[in-house]
């Protein structure tokens, strides 16, 4: 049960113009404060998706994502300096911004992209999973240890001028499998302007919020597409597939 007292008064007058939303209030800043997501990768996408999730107040963000920016990602690491380039962890330059912007949210960094082996820890450490890596074998991961933890997770994606998002929430909407998303023909570098996952990624963090506190309609069962190319906006229902190996219904014997 949240408890609005349990915001500080620093709190109260930071979050004001959000707490003032009709249907938001200080109840769900308390959750949103009280809530983690782990952000898997921060490049184009993850970077404004941690950015907007730590101005709006959550509580805590795991960070994880290994490597180091290259050139050609400096069209849209939008928080990764220049000088960074092939040497500074976007896991540190993301953090070190965020913490100016919010100083109370707790930051854990991994600078290890999502794994085999670690995808399970990770995905432990947090309420919500916002799934931004440019691999679909990081995806597909993500996807199964969500559905396994039952966890909501927040699905974005870009290429080109195109961006695509969903929500998926273990037992009520189709999951990644199901949606049958795959690495097929799938290869890196792939043509993006920096723009379009800013858009997605900002739509991302929203939907993040709305989970975590109840606000609104999250995008379940949905998928927005963006076009940037003619600024268009379109929305397909998606449906379960009762045959998906990764979120079929388990049966509990008793
Ligand atoms: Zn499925």
């Amino acid at each position: 049960m949240s408890n609005p007292q349990s915001l500080t008064d620093e709190e109260r007058g930071r979050f004001s113009w959000q707490i003032m939303m009709s249907g938001f209030g200080e109840d769900s800043q308390h959750k949103l404060k009280q809530s983690s997501a782990l952000v898997s990768r921060v490049g184009g996408l993850g970077s404004p998706v941690a950015l907007y999730l730590a101005m709006a107040g959550i509580g805590k963000l795991v960070i994880a994502h290994g490597g180091v920016p290259e050139l050609g990602h400096m069209n849209r690491w939008i928080m990764s300096p220049y000088e960074g380039v092939d040497k500074i962890s976007p896991v540190d330059s993301v953090i070190a911004h965020i913490r100016k912007l919010n100083p109370t949210i707790e930051l854990v960094g991994v600078k290890e992209s999502v794994t085999e082996e670690n995808a399970a820890e990770l995905v432990s450490q947090a309420d919500i999973i916002m799934d931004c890596p440019p691999y679909f074998e990081e995806r597909h991961l993500l996807n199964r240890e969500a559905i396994r933890q039952n966890k909501p997770m927040v699905e974005a994606a870009v290429c080109g001028a195109e961006g695509y998002l969903t929500v998926i929430a273990p037992g009520e909407t189709p999951c990644m499998s199901c949606l049958g998303f795959q690495s097929k023909d799938w290869e890196l570098p792939f043509p993006v302007i920096g723009a379009v996952p800013g858009v997605i990624g900002s739509m991302a963090a929203m939907e993040a919020v709305k989970v975590l506190t109840g606000y609104g309609e999250p995008l379940k069962n949905r998928l927005v597409m963006y076009n940037g190319e003619t600024a268009e906006f379109q929305t397909i229902k998606l449906k379960r597939r009762s045959d998906c190996e990764v979120c079929k219904p388990v049966v509990v014997y008793q």
